[in-house]
């Protein structure tokens, strides 16, 4: 099969493989639609702990099973879509509820959709693997992971809140911004972004935006939410949070990254600062659900679609923030 293979940072080729068999337990499925995601380019730039070179880049897709090994639950024709992790289930933060936290989560990920085939390991297709609901396209189920995580993020905000800022004007923050609006009817929801261009989407579907830099608008808000990564940010964001309110600090950071806060606001102020990390398999049901009720624009997300062959030209794209999202089809 082909599949686009990274071998050391910065290089990635289109490179025959054998194709995939499953074993006891296992499925193979033929992607037919895989996204761009930033955690792929990310991996590509500098490599990432989890998965270590030479590895198969993409993991946000959609397909249909071709080949079932013994004893694996599913059939030859199902059409299915997958969590990245499988938790153990049976770990102690498996057991709290807390299966985003499960330190075997990773040990068999579902990994390597920018391929004509995919293999899904035993454990993971007992716990990762999801039917596509009736009617809904490929490329919106594919959706699943990223919206899982926002899904999680979301979750974690106290109940109480009614104002929202989000920084951020990627795919991750356009699912915020839907699902903040679902669960919290009625809030102020704003989207602060570098770029004008980039923030005309939030605008068109009702959300406030501003510039990072615009002065106006200096209100607080009960939940900050970052998906940039950017640890300049942090104090900034930290100082929109109104008294009691939240931090959120959705999107990851290298591992060397320390930032500082005043422990007068946590304390005088009783903000808090949270991260967010993936999602549970509950939020992955729940991502499915809010992308068969049409909760999410998916149409607005995945413009662009594209033969594999054209992974460079859909990187280039993506990086450039011209597209959101571009389905590459193997
Ligand atoms: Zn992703
Ligand atoms: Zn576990």
């Amino acid at each position: 099969m082909k599949a686009l293979l990274a071998t050391e940072p910065g290089v990635a080729r289109l490179t025959d493989l054998p194709d995939p068999r499953p074993g006891t337990g296992e499925v193979v499925v033929r992607v037919r639609v895989a996204l761009t995601c930033g955690t792929d380019l990310k991996l590509l730039r500098r490599g990432h702990p989890k998965f270590p070179f030479p590895v198969i880049l993409g993991h946000e897709f959609a397909g249909e099973v071709v080949a079932v090994g013994e004893d694996a639950s599913w059939q030859p024709g199902d059409l299915v879509t997958a969590a990245v992790s499988a938790p153990c289930g049976e770990c102690g933060e498996c057991r709290a509820g807390r299966e985003n936290l499960c330190p075997f989560g990773f040990e068999t990920p579902v990994w390597g959709a920018f391929a004509e085939f995919i293999k899904v390991s035993a454990r993971a297709t007992g716990r990762s693997l999801y039917e596509i609901p009736d009617g809904l396209p490929l490329h919106a189920a594919a959706l699943l992971d990223p919206l899982a995580s926002v899904v999680r993020g979301v979750n974690r905000l106290p109940s109480s809140s009614g104002t929202f800022l989000i920084a951020g004007t990627g795919p991750v923050a356009f699912l915020m911004a839907f699902v903040v609006r679902h669960e919290f009817p009625g809030s102020h929801i704003e989207i602060r972004g570098r770029r004008t261009s980039r923030l005309e989407p939030f605008a068109r579907h009702g959300f406030t935006t501003r510039t990072l830099e615009d002065g106006a608008g200096k209100g607080l808000f009960d939940a900050v939410i970052d998906t940039t990564g950017s640890p300049h940010l942090c104090s900034d964001l930290l100082a929109r949070v109104a008294r009691g309110g939240t931090l959120q600090l959705f999107a990851g950071m290298a591992r060397d990254v320390n930032v500082v806060f005043p422990a007068f606001v946590l304390h005088y102020e009783e903000v808090n600062v949270m991260g967010s990390f993936h999602y549970r398999p509950a939020e992955a049901a729940r991502a499915l659900t809010l992308l068969s009720e049409r909760t999410i624009p998916f149409d607005e997300i995945v413009t662009v679609f594209r033969p594999l062959h054209e992974y460079e030209a859909a990187f280039s794209e993506v990086t450039a923030g011209t597209v959101l999202k571009t389905a590459l089809i193997p």
